[in-house]
């Protein structure tokens, strides 16, 4: 069985218009689909698949269902490329950033982390000393209750109004991807990897300061990057002559992780290109080196 996410239902599922065109089997194919579907919306096209998952015991073509979802009521779109994508999925869930799923579709990637996040909530969790770390507590969406009956104890009767269809709920009591500082073994790892090859390339060595830190640490937890994801990156701009010159702490390197990660496979396919680009950021990260940086937004 493949991994699902739980999905509450909401009451706007059953007096849908579009959905109200489509047979009641292809109706609850749909509500399964969103289920096993990642948080952008795809879910593998194979009918024999689906119906194993969702129809194990039931006497139904859901290829024709399929179909049915996708001519009559139009709540799925599938380009042939062996996925079908539900558009009102991306629009009509709210996701946990930190838990956001995703699946192998090709391009099918976590979003940027949200610009800001609720500073009533960083607050809380910043000065909350009781709870548990290992107990997460996803945010609630507005308006949220419960009533589902499934045994959680925490299911959506969101009753605000809004265009949510299904609430996004993540059922696993998932790692704890954001801490308040605490020893950190992997962000001191990164912190010294990058201090040792500034220092190694003929810099001073760098003092790693409580920004460095919150960079490193932010760059793991909230970006969502992996350790040895930000070692690669780290290696890859102190290896290339440009980026080494322009990344000298942690928090240009978190700044400037998104650009290193483009230039770096650009790199790799188009090298004339990077020269051209490297020129085009100079001016800006001049600036943004001289400007104080943004770290008031560390918990
Ligand atoms: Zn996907």
């Amino acid at each position: 069985m493949a991994l699902g996410k739980v999905r509450a239902l909401h009451p706007d599922f059953f007096s849908d218009d579009d959905l109200a065109e489509a047979s009641i089997p292809a109706r609850m194919l749909f509500a399964g689909l969103w289920c096993f579907a990642c948080d952008n919306g795809h879910v593998a096209d194979r009918s024999k698949q689906l119906k194993r998952w969702l129809f194990a015991t039931d006497d139904v073509n859901v290829a024709e269902l399929l179909r049915e979802l996708e001519d009559v009521a139009e709540v799925i779109e599938r380009a042939g490329d062996g996925w079908i994508f539900i558009p009102g999925l991306t629009k009509r869930q709210r996701i946990d950033w930190r838990y956001f799923k995703t699946c192998d579709r090709p391009g099918c990637e976590k979003p940027p982390k949200p610009e800001k996040s609720n500073p009533e909530r960083e607050t809380r969790r910043a000065t909350s000393g009781t709870r548990r770390e290992e107990e997460p507590r996803a945010p609630k969406p507005v308006g949220d209750g419960d009533g589902d009956g499934d045994g959680d104890g925490d299911g959506d009767g969101d009753g605000d109004g809004d265009e949510l269809l299904v609430a996004d709920r993540d059922p696993s009591p998932a790692p704890q991807p954001t801490k308040p500082p605490r020893p950190r073994p992997d962000v001191d790892r990164l912190c010294n990897h990058l201090a040792d090859r500034i220092h190694a390339n003929g810099s001073k060595r760098p003092a790693i300061t409580k920004a460095w830190r919150d960079s490193a640490r932010l760059l793991l937890d909230r970006d969502g990057r992996t350790e040895d994801e930000a070692r690669r990156a780290i290696d890859w701009c102190q290896d290339d002559e440009f980026w080494r010159s322009n990344v000298l702490s942690m928090p240009t390197l978190r700044k400037q992780y998104d650009r290193l990660r483009l230039a770096a496979t650009r790199a790799t396919s188009h090298q004339p290109s990077r020269i051209q680009q490297n020129l085009a950021v100079v001016s800006q990260l001049a600036a943004e080196e001289a400007a104080p940086h943004p770290i008031g937004e560390l918990t």
